[in-house]
């Protein structure tokens, strides 16, 4: 018999072996901002056009990059600022964050927010609410109702991970309360989620419309905790509910 013949399966199996473990590793390198852009097949992600590929390696080459946070972070679509970086010594603290007043046209005043989560917000605020807002309302939001990012502090509300460092314990977490209109209607998560109008479709729409750009999105179903906000972050866990 062919001795090469009885190899070939054997070579086939390594290869795939192979490939497999390249594509565990680069799949996990990302997902903890380990890639750098310049190994992402595309382009830095960019502000002023909703992304449709590698939305979420795209986001995480962001992590550990200062440089391309100034130029991916720009008027008019942020006025995003730099702030130092502070660790502390009971697992909390932030690396590269930022701080801004506006984002994607709406008002909100955030420090500190990781540069990863600014880009995600931005994208979700420019890109989905407002087109939403003027196709529903015919206008847009001004201002986001900020319920905080930074807050030194375990997941609450699950007592399945109780003790475990919040994503608001890195900056790397925001909450958002509502939306106010240009006219000065307000649409918020705790009164409105339930109602029968319009302000519970464009809530649910916004939030659904969230997924691609946080890897955790949050809202009234998920739990009590969360009846009057959604929660954003882009933490290792990925669920959207
Ligand atoms: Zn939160």
């Amino acid at each position: 018999m062919d001795q090469s013949a009885k190899k070939r399966p054997r070579h086939l199996f390594a290869k795939i072996l192979l490939l497999l473990f390249l594509f565990v590793g680069i799949a996990g390198g990302s997902w903890f901002g380990l890639i750098p852009q310049r190994f992402i097949p595309l382009s830095a992600i960019s502000l002023d056009e909703r992304p449709s590929l590698l939305v979420d390696p795209r986001l995480s080459a962001l992590r550990f990059d200062p440089a391309l946070c100034r130029t991916v972070l720009k008027e008019p679509f942020i006025d995003a600022s730099p702030i130092p970086d502070r660790l502390t010594d009971n697992n909390c603290g932030w690396v590269n964050a930022v701080k801004f007043t506006h984002t994607g046209g709406a008002k909100i005043g955030v420090e500190p927010l990781t540069c990863e989560m600014a880009a995600a917000l931005t994208l979700w605020v420019q890109h989905e609410v407002q087109p939403l807002a003027r196709e529903m309302f015919g206008q847009e939001v001004v201002r986001l109702g900020d319920m905080g990012t930074y807050d030194c502090r375990n997941i609450v509300g699950n007592p399945f991970w109780k003790g475990v460092r919040s994503q608001h314990a890195a900056a790397n977490a925001i909450d958002i309360s509502g939306f106010t209109l240009a006219d000065g209607r307000s649409i918020s998560v705790l009164r409105d989620w339930k109602s029968k109008g319009p302000e519970a479709t464009f809530l649910r729409e916004v939030h659904r419309r969230s997924c691609r750009y946080f890897r955790v999105a949050l809202g009234p179903e998920f739990n009590a905790s969360h009846a009057n906000h959604f929660h954003f972050d882009r933490g290792l866990m990925w669920t959207c509910r």
